[in-house]
């Protein structure tokens, strides 16, 4: 059948997503408007469908933005427990470095120089652990705070 042989008196069920979505042409849309005119049954599904599509264009939106709350929250517990890895990795590491380094230090076969060095290279580390582990600290210190506060 094609849409010239479509009358006013046929139901226009097909059409009307076509309708709701706004992709019928304008001879088209004419003809489901009359229609709907006339015919309770369609009037009633098409405002169905409006309602329905609204409904769905709605609970899309705000699904969507729960997923994306979720998984930013999801990111920072990873971030987090991430953070805490490497700070014990780290603090392991230094750990043993700090026992080498005194036994370096307090060793009279080693020069002054490399002594030196040595010291340079655990005093760094030792301060980028610090202010990683002082950031932390404050982060931590605003979760509890933004926790208490909800
Ligand atoms: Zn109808």
């Amino acid at each position: 059948m094609s849409e010239h042989e479509k009358s006013v008196d046929q139901h226009v069920g097909e059409l009307l997503s076509g309708m709701v979505d706004g992709e019928l042409t304008q001879q088209q849309r004419q003809l489901v408007s009359l229609h709907c005119e006339t015919c309770d049954e369609c009037r009633e599904n098409l405002e169905n469908l409006r309602g329905l599509r609204q409904r769905i264009g709605n609970s899309q939106l705000s699904e969507l933005g729960e997923d994306q709350w979720r998984e930013n929250m999801n990111d920072k517990k990873v971030t987090t427990s991430r953070s805490i890895g490497w700070l014990m990795l780290v603090g392991g590491l230094l750990a043993i470095a700090g026992i080498f380094l005194i036994a370096f230090i307090l060793s009279d076969e080693i020069h002054i120089g490399m002594k030196l060095i040595l010291i340079a290279i655990y005093g760094g580390l030792a301060t980028l652990l610090y202010s990683v582990l002082r950031q932390r600290l404050i982060e931590q210190k605003t979760d509890k705070y933004k926790d208490v506060e909800i």
